[in-house]
């Protein structure tokens, strides 16, 4: 799942380019499990090969004339093509009736891939006569495509990253600083591929071609709840998970969606096995989609949310907390020391959005005028005392004046 909500973007003008109807797309991992589930086919490739643009990134790129209170600091995009899967939550599956062009909360126009691929490569291009190094950051520092398992994945996913290299040499000042392999032009920007790769060594496949990271997508926590709503058995995906974890160390990512039928305890659990092997988490709240199988469930109730974003937060950062359960699976408490973690947690970075760096997602899962389930900038020291608070753990309520 991902990123920006169109509720936190206002059109303000005419927009700037013509997308088409946007295109269907499922997020990471809305296919079948990698192994055991069947191929997932090379289908004939698409004549006009079009990408999907999240609405914020379009603004971002120009493509878009529209307002955003926090922008994205990652470029959001898609392949194009309907999903051959189903999963009940996702706005585009097979048999999702939700408006085209909406993912989650956000709008996805479309246009041709290489409209988009000129756009990105103006916006990473340092300024001219100046090097990578020291050029003034562009506004977003990463390039994420979600890649939707439709006929002619594979292909689209090659011609988007090939398109995705810089002019310059390698061998060119700041070319190499950019970890591009040997004979390869690097890329503008660190890629991340959110996929649901056929084996390993596909993934291997497409580091070695320089992407920076590979995400595969478990999204839902409870292997139960996993079979019945994405079919085929999570451990065949968290088998391939790990075992990508550590053929390649620091380079793979995952989704995990909180409120899909888990108890905190099943979620933490599996959090801790997934940092334990260096695997990026990009925690969601499941979000309700008009017209999706799932669009009657509530989204979690925000107190679970965040003592699963402090977990989250705290593993991530190397530690290990002692965590205590109720019977029904809540956490009660992070265990002693509680003075270490008020002091982990004192600057709220636990509520921003998580996943690979500079991911920030904007709005993807908020709805206006609520408190948001991840924040997709710093907080104000008022909204850290909130979302402590909001955890009802021992020893963070009052952290106002922490
Ligand atoms: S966490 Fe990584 S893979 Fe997931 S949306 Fe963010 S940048 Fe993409």
């Amino acid at each position: 799942m991902s990123f920006e909500a169109c509720a936190s973007l206002s059109p303000v003008k005419r927009d700037l380019g013509q997308p088409a109807a946007p295109g269907g797309r499922s997020v990471s991992g809305d296919g079948r499990d990698a192994a055991g589930s069947g191929s997932l086919g090379s289908g004939p490739v698409q004549e006009a090969a079009r990408l999907g643009v999240s609405l914020g990134t379009a603004a971002v790129l120009g493509m878009r004339a529209v307002r955003s209170d926090v922008p994205p600091s990652t470029a959001y995009l898609m392949t194009e093509g309907r999903c051959i899967y189903n999963c009940p939550f996702c706005a585009q599956a097979r048999e999702s009736r939700a408006p085209a062009g909406l993912l989650s909360r956000v709008t996805w126009p479309s246009w041709p891939a290489e409209t988009v691929l000129q756009r990105l490569r103006r916006h990473f291009r340092p300024p001219a006569g100046r090097a990578s190094a020291g050029a003034k950051s562009p506004a977003m520092r990463r390039i994420c495509l979600q890649v939707v398992h439709s006929p002619g994945w594979e292909e689209e996913v090659d011609r988007f990253l090939e398109g995705l290299r810089a002019e310059e040499d390698p061998a060119a000042p700041g070319g190499a600083g950019r970890c591009a392999p040997a004979g390869l032009r690097p890329f503008v920007a660190p890629v991340c591929l959110s996929l649901r790769p056929r084996n390993l060594e596909q993934v291997g496949q497409y580091l070695a071609q320089g992407v920076d990271k590979v995400s595969i997508a478990i999204d839902v926590v409870n292997p139960a709840q996993y079979a019945r709503l994405k079919g085929g058995a999570q451990q065949a995906v968290l088998d391939l998970l790990l075992a990508a974890s550590r053929a390649y160390p620091g380079r793979m990512a995952t989704h995990v969606i909180v409120g899909l039928g888990e108890t905190e305890e099943e979620a933490i659990r599996l959090l801790e096995q997934l940092h334990a092997h260096g695997i990026t988490v990009g925690l969601f709240a499941f979000t309700p989609v008009r017209g999706t199988r799932l669009s009657h469930l509530p989204p979690p109730p925000l107190g679970q949310y965040r003592r699963v974003q402090v977990a989250n937060f705290l593993l991530a950062q190397g530690q290990r907390p002692a965590f205590q359960f109720s019977p029904a699976g809540r956490l009660q408490s992070l265990g002693e020391p509680q003075e270490r973690w008020r002091r982990l947690l004192a600057d709220g970075r636990a509520f921003q959005t998580s996943g690979c760096p500079d991911c920030n997602r904007p709005y993807y899962n908020e709805h206006p005028g609520r408190r948001p389930f991840n924040y997709p900038r710093p907080l104000s020291s008022q909204e850290i005392a909130r979302a402590l608070a909001d955890t009802e753990l021992p020893g963070l309520c009052g952290g106002g004046d922490l």
